[in-house]
């Protein structure tokens, strides 16, 4: 059959079930699709369940002819958080229970029993499900893995064997002194200290089910054909240089949620609907809070989907927040503080200074909240996500690493690209109302300056001709060149 009457390729993706990941592969997806590639998405029946209470994303989808969702047990139950320290649970049972299912689903016709599309061709799948690059090879179709992580991180995962071997790893966390350097992880000798590492490196123990599933990490992507990361050349060129010497076919294709926006903008057909992949209700309400606040006067608050608090590091950064003086909007999601009834004991002054300087929402639309105008810091736990929106953004952080690569990334935001003040191991009043009041008010300049700069680097790169731009027309090229 000659090439112009060839059917699309087919490609199927599978993130890892947490909203993070869920973003971003929704992003790739409908980039797929808009490069006239058929996609089968493919999540746990948990995510689906809260996409459709959540969200419109079926009818967005709708509108592309390729796309089609399918859904998969992740083997936990219907109650289980999925979050906080649950976490890697969900990693075991999707392992043990997924993977057989998985390769069901890929061996079965049920993939092509919509339309006349091509059985799957190519895989996309989150790295961390390294069962999926295992049922690939079983069958024969091309994987290529997505790392919704930052490069940074997995380039230290990359160097674990190497940390182990020099003796730097383990550390024994009550006696050692966490502010010596790491020397083994190539680029980041001037900086990176045992206390900038994932967080499972402070446990002290080799054994540790953690470590010994990122301590493979290097060798586990260096089976799939490439890696995709939401990242840029002009932000993460120096790691994804070394990053290279593992695996040499990175698709950095940052930051993803805007180039899906810069594509679309490119299309002649009629505006879509803004879609969103919340897996909580948005409150839209604090918009409108936003658009009565002066230009860059408030510090947005936001830990993620995953992190959670408990009452005491609550009360330490409301008090922090309120005593700042800074207008302050803040994510507190349903499930993200441990221990019950603690909207009973917030005292009176503090929920009045609230009201005055202070809004409160369970789940805000990020991306719009960062880029409006009044905001002038965000507050995050550096999950990658938030990073790289905040990057686009132009907003500088505060970062309070909760777990896992936000320890590493918070390093790289205050110490490599300058972009804000890392708060990381510390969670008492003072030292938030000073790190907020350094940020908004006494360094705001040149935080600003610099945030502003970076973000220009990241407009450009996804521009006709910028490096996320090419580098995603590579991978749609390659997807096209790997077709059977
Ligand atoms: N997010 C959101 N509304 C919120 C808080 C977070 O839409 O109120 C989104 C945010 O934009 C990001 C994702 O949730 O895309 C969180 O991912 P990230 O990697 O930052 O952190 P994680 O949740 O994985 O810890």
């Amino acid at each position: 059959m000659d090439q112009t009457t060839k059917p699309p390729p087919h490609v199927l993706i599978f993130p890892l079930p947490l909203q993070g990941p869920v973003n971003s592969m929704f992003k790739l997806a409908e980039l797929l699709c808009l490069a006239g590639i058929d996609v089968t998405v493919v999540v746990t029946e948990h995510i689906h369940g809260r996409l459709l209470r959540y969200t419109n994303i079926q009818d967005r989808f709708n509108h592309y002819p390729g796309f089609q969702l399918k859904t998969i047990p992740d083997g936990l139950p219907a109650d289980h958080p999925r979050s906080g320290d649950k976490f890697m649970e969900l990693f075991d049972s999707l392992k043990a229970k997924t993977k057989p299912i998985f390769k069901d689903i890929l061996t079965s016709d049920c993939l092509t029993a919509a339309g006349s599309r091509r059985p799957v061709d190519f895989i996309i799948a989150d790295g961390s499900l390294g069962f999926t690059c295992d049922v690939a090879n079983e069958i024969g179709i091309p994987i290529v893995y997505v790392r919704t992580i930052s490069p940074c991180c997995l380039w230290v995962f990359f160097c674990l064997p190497k940390l182990i071997e020099a003796g730097e790893l383990p550390f024994k966390p009550a006696e050692d002194d966490w502010d010596v350097l790491i020397k083994n992880v190539p680029g980041t000798e001037n900086f990176l200290r045992r206390r900038d590492l994932p967080s499972f490196c402070r446990l002290g123990d080799l054994d540790d089910e953690q470590v010994q599933f990122y301590k493979s990490e290097g060798e586990e992507n260096s089976r799939a054909r490439g890696l995709i990361l939401n990242t840029f050349e002009e932000l993460d060129g120096h790691v994804l240089s070394q990053m290279r010497t593992i695996c040499p076919n990175l698709y950095p294709i940052g930051p993803l949620h805007e180039l899906l926006k810069a594509k679309l903008s490119t299309q002649k057909a009629t505006p879509l609907p803004a879609s969103s992949s919340s897996l909580w209700q948005e409150d839209r309400t604090c918009m409108t809070w936003l658009d009565s606040k002066p230009l860059k006067s408030v510090v947005y608050v936001s830990f993620g989907s995953i992190a959670t608090l408990t009452t005491d590091q609550l009360m330490e950064f409301w008090h922090g927040l309120v005593n700042s003086g800074i207008p302050f909007l803040w994510v507190i999601r349903p499930d993200s503080i441990a221990g019950k009834d603690w909207e009973s004991n917030i005292a009176a002054d503090l929920r009045e200074a609230t009201k005055q300087r202070g809004y409160i929402v369970g789940w805000a639309p990020q991306e719009e909240v960062l880029a409006h105008p009044a905001i002038g810091g965000f507050l995050t736990h550096n999950g990658w996500n938030s990073t790289v929106e905040s990057i686009y953004a132009g907003v500088p952080m505060i970062c309070w690493p909760y777990f896992l690569d936000q320890l590493v990334n918070s390093r790289f935001v205050s110490e490599v690209w300058k972009l804000g003040l890392d708060m990381k191991d510390t969670c008492d009043r003072s030292t938030i109302e000073k790190t907020v009041r350094d940020l908004m008010v006494v360094r705001k300049q040149e935080f600003t300056e610099r945030a502003t700069e970076m973000a220009e680097f990241a407009r450009n790169c996804l521009k006709e001709g910028g490096s996320s731009y090419c580098n995603l027309e590579r991978l749609v090229k390659d997807i096209h060149s790997m077709m059977s």
